[in-house]
């Protein structure tokens, strides 16, 4: 494994960061935008941010050319999220699902009038698409779904309910995975869809996080008519279907440079926080701690550049990207109740109190913190994959 990047490869990090520099707006606040919980606010900023990326024809950089993307590299797409996590630009998180999931999935299993429809909408996100997977009933075991898509001449007929639907409440569509087949093993019944959010009988119930936000929804379908045509590839293959998807959602997560932030966020707070007298950046147990996360970051970003390594020689994503998700939302999970632990009783101060700490930041992250424990796949599936596929232990 070659840890170095090429003098190409060097040059297209340094016009991304050009870029960058010269197009993010002179107002912008990472700071004020990541901490406020005005979440009208921050689509608002990030949908701005996502035109002048379309703009600059840095949307869909993996994606094939003739699609509209640039064909660029894993390490080209690698390096260019690594740059926007370098300078907290605003998350490509609202529309995260079109242009990381939903769009390589069109090219892959798409007709070609749906890759007309929808391809360019969602690279320009005029159409913000969200993921319709996971119910009351079905996350992990996710083939164990149970909304309903009954045939009905030019149409199907959905019922049922999605939960956990990041963005729903602002998306123009949902990829949904639906059962369009009960007399067959559960996996085998399975049908994607392209469904418009304002189909009428579907509802969407924004959930109240811990934070206070709403990021996430409950979505209820009653007897919500989607066109034939809508229908993601073939019938009852939308496991099939499901599986690309996902593969590129992981490939897509990676190892955060947000963690990078929060780490030298929290050198700076042991720097300003007090411990029995003294700087608390100059308490010994402070130091290990610190150096601790140190270590342990590094480590998932030099697994990070051996699954990139992978790729690169062809192979498909493999068990590295299981080690990053669980050693670095592991990590996040400690590093930010550590941050709880130094500021003491000034940690439950939320942002607009006058006494708080960096906006009350580190409690809404300890907060979040056990959502990435969860969201794209637990820590205990994570778990499983490593020790079946990485160590080769039996599954019972
Ligand atoms: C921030 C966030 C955003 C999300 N966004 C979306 C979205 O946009 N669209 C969408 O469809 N879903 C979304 N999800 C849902 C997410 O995919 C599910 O929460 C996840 O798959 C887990 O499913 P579950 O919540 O039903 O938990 P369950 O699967 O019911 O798990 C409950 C507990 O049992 C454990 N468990 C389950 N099965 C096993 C097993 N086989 N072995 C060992 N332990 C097991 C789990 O690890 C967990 O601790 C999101 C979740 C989060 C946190």
């Amino acid at each position: 494994m070659d840890l170095e990047f090429t003098a190409e490869e060097e040059d297209f990090r340094q016009e991304v960061r050009t870029w960058i520099e010269e197009n993010l707006p002179k107002d912008y606040d990472p700071d004020e935008y990541f901490s406020t919980p005005d979440v009208d606010k921050k689509v608002e900023i990030a949908l701005a941010w996502q035109k002048r990326l379309y703009e600059g024809g840095w949307t869909g950089l993996n994606w094939p050319k003739e699609y509209g993307g640039r064909g660029a590299t894993v390490i080209e797409q690698h390096i260019f999220n690594e740059e926007l996590g370098r300078a907290r630009a605003p998350m490509a998180a609202i529309n995260f699902i079109g242009v990381a999931m939903v769009g390589p999935t069109l090219i892959h299993w798409g007709t070609e009038e749906q890759k007309k429809r929808y391809l360019p909408k969602i690279l320009s996100s005029e159409e913000i698409w969200c993921q319709g997977f996971s119910e009351p009933g079905a996350g992990s075991d996710l083939a164990a779904l149970s909304t309903q898509a009954v045939e009905e001449g030019d149409h199907y007929v959905i019922n049922g309910q999605k939960t956990w639907t990041s963005m729903a409440h602002y998306s123009h569509f949902m990829y949904l995975l639906a059962r369009t087949n009960k007399d067959v093993k559960k996996h085998k019944g399975l049908s994607a869809f392209a469904v418009d959010m304002k189909s009428p009988g579907i509802t969407v119930r924004p959930l109240v996080q811990l934070t206070g936000d709403s990021d996430f929804n409950e979505v209820f379908f009653e007897d919500v008519r989607v066109p034939k045509e809508q229908m993601i590839g073939p019938r009852d293959q939308g496991w099939d279907v499901a599986i690309t998807t996902l593969m590129y959602e992981r490939a897509g997560m990676g190892a955060g440079m947000e963690f990078e932030h929060a780490l030298n966020q929290l050198v700076s707070l042991a720097k300003k926080t007090t411990r029995g007298g003294i700087s608390a950046s100059r308490d010994p147990w402070v130091r290990q701690q610190i150096a601790q996360f140190i270590i342990e970051w590094n480590a998932v970003k030099l697994t990070d550049l051996r699954a990139l390594s992978k790729q690169i020689s062809g192979e498909p994503p493999g068990w590295e990207g299981s080690i990053c998700k669980l050693g670095s939302s592991y990590m996040n999970l400690r590093m930010t109740a550590f941050a709880m632990e130094l500021l003491g009783p000034y940690g439950q101060l939320t942002r607009d109190c006058p006494l708080s700490v960096d906006q009350g930041a580190w409690l809404k992250q300890a907060l979040m913190a056990r959502a990435f424990t969860i969201g794209g796949g637990t820590s205990e599936i994570q778990r499983s994959i490593l020790a079946t596929r990485a160590l080769g232990l039996p599954r019972k």
